[in-house]
């Protein structure tokens, strides 16, 4: 393939054998699974996927990569190829309507870094229709989404991430790995969504908020950044230190406190959450 790669589309092209086949055993896809690969570049992974379940939809936004991806690897298999945004794509829209089990989605991605936070939310917003997500990400980021309460690297995306899947870091792939290298180490990570929800949100919009406000100044007090927010008495009552800092609350007490801000706003829906 003549293809430059271009950074305006955040393209890194894998082209080291060996990451690529650690990437398609962790995925291990297997006939009849509906795979999705966003951002598929020149088909390093989609080779693989392919291969293994003879049926993949891509989403690729650089169209000059579509008429390329579709003759390399159009022989392997039945390959659809979207030339879309994968910011903006109904991925439910490719599973059945159903959403019977075995129609939901895994979804695999070498993702361009410069978007790797508003995809993950998408992702995250999409999350009925999934079973798995297995995406390289900058190895920063991927720490960051897994990282516990009480740790430096915990914070908006962990909590926002852990709320609504289990978290693993599979392993580390250097900027040699890709073409051209990027500045940074990436990782590889496995989200599985929770199903069913070990702590239902009530209303995602208020957790959102939440959690962000807490995060936004996290060397803070909790009385101090979610003022104007959540009153000190209704940390007192969820068992919260005021004094406490972001940091050190689990995830499941963020949904929590939702839950019971949003049961104090609408008179007579009763948000408790037990973990
Ligand atoms: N998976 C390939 C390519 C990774 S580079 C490999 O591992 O070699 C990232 C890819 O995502 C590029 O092909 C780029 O064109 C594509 N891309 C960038 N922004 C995108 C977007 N918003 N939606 C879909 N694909 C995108």
């Amino acid at each position: 393939m003549n293809h430059r790669p271009r950074k305006r589309f955040g393209q890194h092209f894998l082209h080291d054998p060996g990451s690529i086949q650690h990437i398609l055993t962790s995925v291990a896809p297997q006939p009849g699974q509906k795979l999705v690969e966003i951002g598929p570049g020149q088909g390093a992974i989609s080779e693989g996927l392919l291969r293994a379940t003879g049926a993949l939809d891509v989403i690729e936004l650089d169209r000059d990569l579509v008429a390329p991806l579709a003759k390399r690897l159009g022989r392997l298999g039945d390959l659809r190829i979207h030339n879309a945004d994968a910011l903006r794509f109904d991925l439910c829209a490719l599973a059945d309507s159903s959403i019977a089990e075995c129609n939901r989605l895994r979804i695999v991605g070498n993702l361009p870094y410069n978007i790797s936070t508003p995809l993950l939310f998408r992702f995250l917003d999409q999350a009925e229709c999934i079973d798995d997500l297995h995406l390289m990400l900058q190895k920063e980021v991927v720490e960051r989404i897994c990282a516990d309460p009480g740790s430096k690297t915990y914070g908006r995306l962990s909590v926002m991430v852990q709320t609504r899947c289990s978290t693993q870091r599979l392993f580390v792939i250097r900027p040699g790995a890709f073409n051209p290298p990027p500045k940074v180490d990436s990782a590889m990570l496995r989200l599985i969504p929770h199903r069913p929800t070990p702590c239902p949100v009530d209303d995602a919009a208020l957790h959102a908020r939440i959690v962000t406000a807490a995060f936004a100044q996290r060397r803070k007090s909790l009385r101090n950044s979610l003022k104007g927010l959540v009153q000190a008495s209704l940390l007192i009552e969820r068992g919260i230190d005021p004094a406490a800092r972001a940091e050190m609350i689990p995830v499941h007490t963020y949904a929590d406190l939702a839950n019971a801000l949003h049961a104090n706003q609408e008179v007579g829906s009763q948000g408790d959450c037990l973990s």
